[in-house]
């Protein structure tokens, strides 16, 4: 039988970093830490060793296409497929930045990584695998407060290509300067981050139809506030505790669950 693998994107610190310090503790294969930075993934894994956990490492920047080809050829060589992805890596940026080019690296970084990891990550995970997007409570729906977006968002028939264009929306209005706050919740603060996270919730249910084929399910989910680097450490739950609900979905949760977006209570939210 072949040795069952588990990747995390993003898991030098952070809420990445306790998911891997959880699934080494209860998942029966191997488990990959990785970092876009070799130094700082390979200090976290060194601090794993001092704790008795031994993940293994990779360096991926989920948004380097080159960086994700040389990683999908690593795990076709070693061990031929993925049981378990949770594609956690993200980065918040300014939060009230609405500068094109900012906004279009936290566009990058949060939603675009994820077609590059469909197209090039998800055909190695094995049937019956489990993949999870970690999304936020930005990337709800109820974000979005423009009528067309929320009713393309909303429909059905809801397509990639309907993604797409809808982050494109996003850029092109804040390339020609027309960007309106009221189309986005909370005065529009944090906007490129929201518009990739509520991409990202909703590239979840199109990428589930798909994944149907082979069993495979995928989640997004909210992991709540979490004191990380990235609220300057602020929250409610420390990165072990939010790691939890994330830990369960992708290895106790029944295979039932699919295509939802998931607060980090484990409770199933509607889209709409
Ligand atoms: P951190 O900033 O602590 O960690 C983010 C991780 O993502 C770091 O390891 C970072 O690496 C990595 N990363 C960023 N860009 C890339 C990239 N291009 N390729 C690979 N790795 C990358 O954040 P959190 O642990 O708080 O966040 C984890 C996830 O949870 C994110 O998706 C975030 O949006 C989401 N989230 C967090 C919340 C919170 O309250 N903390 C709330 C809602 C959602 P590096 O060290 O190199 O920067």
């Amino acid at each position: 039988m072949s040795t069952k693998v588990a990747v995390v994107t993003g898991s030098n610190k952070g809420i990445g970093l306790s998911i891997v310090k959880g699934l080494c503790k209860r998942f029966d294969g191997v488990v990959y830490l990785t970092s876009r930075d070799e130094s700082r993934g390979k200090a976290a894994v060194e601090n794993l060793n001092a704790e008795g956990l031994f993940p293994e490492f990779h360096l991926l920047d989920i948004a380097d296409r080159k960086s994700v080809e040389r990683f999908r050829d690593h795990i076709k060589e070693k061990y031929d497929g993925i049981d378990i992805l949770i594609n956690n890596a993200g980065v918040s940026g300014g939060f009230i930045s609405t500068h094109y080019d900012e906004c279009k690296s936290i566009i990058n970084i949060n939603f675009n990584s994820i077609l590059i990891l469909e197209e090039l990550i998800f055909p190695l995970v094995r049937d019956n695998g489990r993949i999870l997007n970690i999304s936020s409570d930005c990337g709800h729906l109820s974000n979005i407060r423009n009528q067309y977006w929320i009713e393309k968002l909303s429909n059905i028939d809801l397509n990639m290509d309907d993604i797409v264009q809808f982050v494109d929306w996003f850029l092109q209005s804040v390339k020609d300067n027309t960007f309106n706050k009221e189309d986005l919740a909370d005065g529009a603060t944090a906007a490129a981050y929201r518009v990739a996270k509520v991409a990202l919730s909703a590239a979840t249910i199109v990428q589930q139809r798909e994944l149907d084929k082979r069993n495979i399910s995928i989640n997004s989910m909210h992991p709540g506030l979490v004191r990380t680097d990235m609220t300057t450490g602020i929250g409610f739950y420390s990165a072990d505790d939010a790691a939890k609900t994330p830990i369960y979905l992708v290895l106790d949760a029944p295979a039932s669950l699919k295509g939802a977006y998931i607060w980090h209570d484990g409770k199933v939210v509607d889209w709409y």
